[in-house]
C-alpha cells in the first residue's frame, strides 16, 4: 500500500501549490488526480489578481485576498526559481471603467468602498484614462485605477508550481482519482481510489467544482460548477497594459500580445459546451470597451468549471474528520487565492495553528450546529 504523510485529491493550481509548499516543508506528498493535472479551472481562469469584492456578499473575502496578494510576487518569484519557468506576471493594476448615466455617483461609491476596504483606488475623468489606456471607448464617462492589482498566466502558473512541485519530490498520480475519504472511526487514513487505498497521516481535498462528487466530501464541500466561457484575442495595432474592467466584461492583456476576454458565469452543471449567446456577449461587450478589437483575430474560445459554493466562498481548514481537510470553493477567486490558501494549509499541517484568521471559510459551516465538532 501506498503511504504518505499527506495526500491530496486535485492536481489543479490549488492543489498542486498546496502539494509544492508541504514538499518544502519536508514532508512526502502524494498528489493524486482523476486525469492529467491542470486541466481544468486553473487552466480556464483569466489570471486577474484582485481583492476587490465583486458584490457586497464578497466584503468578507477581502483580507484573505489582500493577504494573498501580499504573497504574491515572492510566490512568482520562488516558482519561477523552482520551475525555470516564467508564468507571465504582470503587476500593472485594474483600470475600471465606467459608462453608465449616474458615473459619477458611482465613482464616489466605488472609491468609497475601496478606501473602507483599504485598497487603493484613484479617481481618473475619462480624458485620463484614455491617457492611460488609449483603446478605450470614447463613451467611457469616468474610470478608477486601481493600481495595486495585477494578472498572472495562470496557464504557465500552473504548469510552473506542477513543475516545482515535482522537482520539489512530490509524487505524481495521474489518472488516479479518488473515489472516497477513507475513514477509520472519527479518522480520516487517507483516500480511496478504485482498485486501491492510499494512506496517510494528512488528506487534503481540492478537487475543485468536483469535491463533493468524492464520497465523504459534500457536507464539508457542497461545491458545484459555475461554467465560464471566455475568448482570447489578438490586434496588433492596439495596446492594452492594464487590466480593463466594465459592469460587463474584463480584457486582460498576457505578455504574448493576447487579450483575454470574459467570462460568462452559467450553472449548466459539469459541461463546457461554447454557446453563441455566450460568446456574443463576451465579443459585444469587449468591443463596447475597446472599440478598437472589433478587427482583432479570434484567436480561441473555451470554458472552464469554477467550484463555486453556497454562499461563493471558499472552503478551507480542517473538518470533524481527524487528519481530513478542504481547500476548495474559491469560485471566481482561486488564482489570487492560491498562495494564502496553501500557506495556511501548510501551517495547520505542520503546526495546528494559522496566521491568519479562516474560520469564517470553515468547512464545517455548511452542517447543522449540534454536529459541528472540528478537533483543536
Ligand atoms: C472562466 C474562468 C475565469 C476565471 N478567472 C479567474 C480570475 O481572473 N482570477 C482568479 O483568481 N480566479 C479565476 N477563476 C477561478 C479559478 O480559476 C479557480 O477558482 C481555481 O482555478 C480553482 O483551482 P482548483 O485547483 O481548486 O480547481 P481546478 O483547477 O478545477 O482543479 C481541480 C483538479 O481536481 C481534479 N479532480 C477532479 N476530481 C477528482 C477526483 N475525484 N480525484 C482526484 N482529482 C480530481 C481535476 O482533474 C483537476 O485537475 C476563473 C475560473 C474560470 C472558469
Amino acid at each position: 500500500m501506498k503511504k504518505f504523510d499527506v495526500a491530496i485529491a486535485g492536481g489543479g493550481l490549488i492543489g498542486g501549490t498546496i502539494a509544492l509548499e508541504l514538499a518544502q516543508a519536508g514532508l512526502r506528498v502524494g498528489l493524486f488526480d482523476r486525469q492529467e493535472p491542470g486541466q481544468e479551472a486553473s487552466w480556464a481562469g483569466a489570471g486577474i489578481l484582485s481583492p476587490a469584492p465583486e458584490s457586497s456578499a464578497m466584503i468578507s473575502l477581502v483580507p484573505l485576498g489582500k493577504a494573498s496578494m501580499a504573497l504574491y510576487p515572492e510566490f512568482v518569484r520562488m516558482v519561477e526559481e523552482i520551475s525555470g519557468q516564467e508564468v507571465g506576471y504582470r503587476p500593472r493594476g485594474t483600470l475600471q471603467a465606467i459608462f453608465n448615466g449616474d458615473a459619477r455617483e458611482e465613482l464616489s461609491t466605488v472609491i468609497a468602498l475601496h478606501h473602507g476596504l483599504g485598497l487603493k483606488a484613484e479617481p481618473l475623468s475619462a480624458q485620463d484614462a484614455r491617457v492611460l489606456e488609449p483603446s478605450l471607448s470614447e463613451e467611457l464617462e469616468v474610470a478608477v485605477l486601481r493600481p495595486e492589482e495585477a494578472s498572472v498566466d495562470n496557464r504557465a502558473l500552473t504548469q510552473a508550481v506542477l513543475e516545482a512541485a515535482r522537482r520539489c519530490g512530490v509524487q505524481f498520480f495521474p489518472a488516479s482519482g479518488a473515489e472516497a475519504t477513507w475513514r477509520q472511526g472519527g479518522r480520516c487514513v487517507g483516500l480511496s481510489l478504485k482498485n486501491e487505498k492510499i494512506e496517510a497521516q494528512w488528506t487534503i481535498i481540492a478537487a475543485g467544482c468536483f469535491s463533493a462528487n468524492i464520497e465523504g466530501v459534500a457536507t464539508y464541500a457542497p461545491v458545484r460548477p459555475a461554467k465560464g466561457q471566455m475568448a482570447a484575442l489578438r490586434a496588433d495595432d492596439l495596446k492594452i497594459e492594464r487590466v480593463l474592467w466594465s459592469e460587463k466584461i474584463y480584457l486582460v492583456p498576457r505578455n504574448d500580445g493576447r487579450i483575454l476576454a470574459g467570462a460568462t458565469v452559467e450553472y449548466t452543471g459539469f459541461e463546457k459546451g461554447l454557446t453563441a449567446g455566450g460568446i456574443e456577449k463576451i465579443l459585444a461587450a469587449a468591443i463596447e470597451l475597446s472599440p478598437g478589437l472589433a478587427s482583432a483575430r479570434m484567436e480561441e474560445t473555451w470554458a472552464g468549471l469554477r467550484p463555486d459554493s453556497p454562499d461563493h466562498l471558499p472552503i478551507l481548514g480542517p473538518t470533524d474528520a481527524d487528519g481530513l481537510l478542504i481547500a476548495t470553493g474559491h469560485f471566481r477567486s482561486g488564482i489570487l487565492l492560491t498562495p494564502i490558501t496553501a500557506r495556511l494549509v501548510r501551517e495547520w499541517v505542520t503546526q495546528q495553528r494559522v496566521s491568519v484568521d479562516w474560520e469564517r471559510f470553515s468547512p464545517m459551516r455548511f452542517q447543522s450546529a449540534s454536529a459541528k465538532r472540528v478537533p483543536a
